[in-house]
């Protein structure tokens, strides 16, 4: 279970604020999608809720638990990246390993967990190959896959599909959509591409220079947008 609410949440760099006060609520399965222009504070976000850099002001509460404090490895979080480095110098199988030996478990659980999260993301037959020896999607499913041995309550991925080529985006986009419903926990999802935000969102949060916006259904946000901004960025069409 993963409910996510953040409560005034500020980030500043040096002296220069980049969030200026997020607040949030986030329901139990939900996919919720970030979007907005690139510089708006997607990741930074994503990157205080992982718990890999400090919150400045404000508080992230998972399932009423204040986590400001709470070490990245406790929080049941796991992220995928913009640029998903996986190691080159091991193979499918040792990627996914990795962070589920990290956290102490057993042979034989890693084993169940890969040999699950590689059906889910049909990487069985690739999992002897090196990073180099994959495509973009593939490389990218092995990205998810060694987020998803974790078993993580919230899953969060940041643009995990601007590394793709056009036409594997939509392909790798509805095996995300498969696996959220799948593993049944909460994800967030940050894109720039408002096409993305709406065809995958139960509801999105539409930010713009450290706020946000709107958050409310993709059918919210087309019916009814809050202002002029909103209006523009989900009524364009790319
Ligand atoms: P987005 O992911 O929406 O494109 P970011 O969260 O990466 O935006 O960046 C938001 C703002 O914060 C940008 O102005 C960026 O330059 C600034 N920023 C991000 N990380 C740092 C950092 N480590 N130090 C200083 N400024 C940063
Ligand atoms: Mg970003």
């Amino acid at each position: 279970m993963a409910r996510l609410s953040l409560r005034g949440i500020r980030k500043r760099f040096k002296a220069v604020e980049v969030l200026h006060g997020i607040d949030l609520d986030v329901k139990d399965r939900e996919l919720i999608v970030f979007v907005g222009p690139s510089g708006c504070g997607k990741s930074t976000l994503l990157r205080l809720i992982a718990g890999l850099d400090p919150i400045t002001e404000g508080e992230f509460l998972l399932n009423d638990q204040r986590m400001n404090d709470v070490a990245p490895s406790r929080r049941g979080i796991a992220m995928v990246f913009q640029s998903y480095a996986l190691y080159p110098h091991m193979n499918v199988y040792e990627n996914m390993a990795f962070g589920a030996r990290l956290m102490g478990l057993d042979k034989a659980e890693v084993e169940a967990r890969i040999a699950e999260a590689a059906r889910m993301l049909r990487l069985e037959a690739l999992m002897e190959r090196r990073p180099r020896e994959l495509s973009g999607g593939q490389r990218q499913r092995v990205a998810i896959g060694r987020a998803l041995v974790r078993k993580p309550q919230l899953l969060l991925l940041d643009e995990p599909l601007s590394n793709l080529d056009a036409a594997l985006r939509s392909d790798v986009r509805l095996e995300i959509a498969r696996l959220h419903r799948e593993i049944g926990g909460t994800t967030i999802y940050v894109t720039h591409d408002q096409v993305e935000a709406m065809t995958l969102a139960d509801r999105i949060v539409v930010m713009n220079g450290g706020r946000i916006e709107q958050f409310g259904s993709p059918r919210e946000l087309y019916e009814t947008p809050s202002n002029v901004f909103v209006a523009n960025f989900i009524g364009s069409p790319r």
